[in-house]
């Protein structure tokens, strides 16, 4: 089994934490030496039986200054082209205009399932938990999946390994 999986997220949310944790050291190696067209790789995870590469989406983020309509086009069909989406949000933080800008393009993504990820729950009292997956049902896409994980503490993150690999 083999895919790849884009990763998308607003600033901070702990993506980079994230991927440290499943591909450690080889992030550095790859995300100097790979470059496609449009995506950069950031890593890549294998197992006996798997292999999924860790794309970075550019242009996907909400963009700061002057970024273009050619690199935004550019990072949506990275999205489609991908097995995969990952959509990382901080759990210790309302929903915002950053995230929102990311789930308005994802809404127009159509053939590629999206995982929510809720990152930082060590940092929320496990009874809010409901209420911030809630918060991201409404005006939004639907997710094929939601994990709930912490990337500093390793919470959760095997089992959103093997989700992703079930389904590639
Ligand atoms: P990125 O901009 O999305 O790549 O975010 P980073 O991976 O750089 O993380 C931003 C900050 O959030 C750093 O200070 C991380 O240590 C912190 N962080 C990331 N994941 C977690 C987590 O699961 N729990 C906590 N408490 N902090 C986290
Ligand atoms: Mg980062």
């Amino acid at each position: 089994k083999s895919g790849f999986v884009a990763i998308i997220g607003r600033p901070n949310v702990g993506k980079s934490t994230l991927l440290n944790r499943i591909v450690g050291e080889k992030i550095a190696i790859m995300s100097d030496k790979a470059q496609t067209t449009r995506n950069k790789i950031q890593g890549i995870y294998t197992t006996d039986d798997a292999q999924v590469v860790f794309i970075d989406t550019p242009g996907v983020h909400k963009p700061q200054n002057s970024l273009g309509d050619f690199m935004v086009k550019s990072a949506f069909s990275a999205l489609h082209e991908a097995d995969a989406i990952w959509f990382v949000v901080d759990a210790s933080q309302e929903r915002g205009r950053g995230d929102n800008f990311i789930i308005d393009r994802l809404k127009e993504v159509k053939s590629t399932p999206i995982y929510l990820i809720i990152n930082k729950i060590d940092l929320l009292p496990k009874d809010q938990l409901f209420e911030v997956i809630n918060s991201y049902q409404e005006d939004a896409p639907q997710w094929a999946e939601v994990f709930p994980i912490s990337a500093t503490e390793g919470d959760n993150v095997p089992e959103l390994l093997d989700g992703v690999i079930d389904q590639l």
